[in-house]
């Protein structure tokens, strides 16, 4: 069994054990979600109980999530912080450390930071484009496979929330690489040539991001 969830597909795995008598559902640190119960549990029950729980399970992802990503360090544009928690409002970056407290919602956070840097980014990139182009409307979610989209039919740029962690210069390269295509739909030399012409070391920055 599979949960989908944020684009994510995350696995439900069954822990049948003798004698237990009620079902518990959790997430675990590897972000499987993991039910408890009796032997004699039938499995469509079980299914029933995750759907009907489907949204407290996501909450327990989010939770799992947050926590796995900041043990692993807390990126912003580039730099990576030391996450300390302490009772104060808000978030407060000092050297490489970041102050926040245990109900701080960093998602929430980085997608504020994100609509305006990107917004920014985007009409200061659209200004110095070399060529006439639409302009683009921006959406920004949570992607795992790609950085950025373009629809060349409602010229809706969708980036990539991630992009908010690294330098700003992989925010531009997706950009210009997603303006692009409001002229050239597919990535045929002439597209790479206008990357080129709106970022000419674009090469090092698609390789890179080819490795994340
Ligand atoms: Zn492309």
């Amino acid at each position: 069994m599979q949960l989908m969830y944020n684009d994510k597909k995350y696995d439900v795995v069954v822990e049948k054990k003798r004698g237990q008598k009620n079902t518990y559902i959790r997430v675990k640190k590897d972000l499987k979600v993991t039910v408890t119960t009796g032997l004699l549990t039938p499995h469509i029950f079980i299914e029933r109980l995750v759907n009907d729980n489907y949204q407290r399970i996501c909450k327990m992802i989010d939770f799992q999530e947050t926590k796995v990503r900041n043990n692993n360090g807390f990126f912003y544009l580039g730099k990576q912080y030391v996450v300390v928690y302490c009772d104060n409002e808000g978030i407060s970056f000092v050297g490489d450390k970041v102050y926040i407290n245990n109900n701080f919602d960093i998602d929430k956070w980085y997608k504020k930071q994100a609509k305006k840097l990107f917004l920014e980014r985007l009409n200061t990139l659209y200004n110095s484009f070399s060529r006439k182009i639409p302009y683009p409307s921006l959406r920004i979610r949570k992607m795992t496979s790609r950085w950025g989209v373009c629809n060349v039919n409602t010229h809706v740029i969708t980036l990539n929330l991630e992009l908010i962690k690294r330098d700003v210069t992989y925010l531009d390269y997706v950009i210009i690489h997603e303006m692009s295509h409001l002229i050239h739909g597919n990535h045929s030399n002439r597209f790479w040539a206008l990357v080129g012409e709106n970022m000419p070391n674009y090469k090092k920055y698609r390789d890179e991001m080819k490795e994340f």
